[in-house]
């Protein structure tokens, strides 16, 4: 946890009105929402981008994202559902604490949320393939080896925790 971080702040904090809590990952509405009932999912733990947070803590931090999904559609009869991150400046990050937005929405809530597509060449489409592709073919060996070493290890515990009961208003 870092002192500055009013993320880490929010996720630690007892005194947070909490929807889910577990020992890693906190969920708290969101006080300025495109819809009421949009929530952010935080790591307690401290990264500052979610492409560098530790395998484990990701997939927990997404899976409690796609339960806070699952639950808009059931208890806040949601018609969709995004579920959002941001990495960087340049994509919207503006907080230095990685965290999901998982977002409640309704036909016609104008909230928006459609990309401007460009027209590009293929020269542009190839240049970045390449460029994608060429690193990965490099590190081929090291994910696949990854994977034969993590298959004799015992199943791990279930990756959705049980819910804590909501916290009492005050
Ligand atoms: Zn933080």
């Amino acid at each position: 946890m870092e002192e500055q971080c009013l993320f880490c702040q929010l996720a630690n904090n007892q005194q947070s009105q909490k929807v889910y809590e577990d020992d890693k990952i906190s969920v708290v509405m969101d006080i300025k929402p495109v819809n009421p009932g949009q929530v952010l999912v935080i790591p307690k733990e401290h990264h500052s981008s979610f492409l560098g947070m530790p395998n484990e803590l990701l997939a927990q931090t997404m899976l409690i994202a796609r339960l806070m999904g699952g639950l808009m559609f059931q208890a806040l009869k949601a018609q969709g559902v995004n579920i959002l991150v941001s990495v960087g400046p340049a994509a919207g990050q503006r907080v230095g604490h990685a965290f999901v937005y998982v977002i409640p929405r309704f036909d016609e809530d104008n909230a928006g949320l459609i990309l401007n597509q460009k027209e590009v060449t293929q020269e542009q489409l190839q240049e970045a393939y390449k460029k994608l592709t060429t690193p990965i073919a490099g590190q081929k060996e090291t994910p696949e080896e990854k994977v034969e070493e993590s298959k004799p290890k015992p199943v791990p515990k279930p990756p959705i925790p049980p819910r804590k009961p909501a916290p009492r208003a005050g």
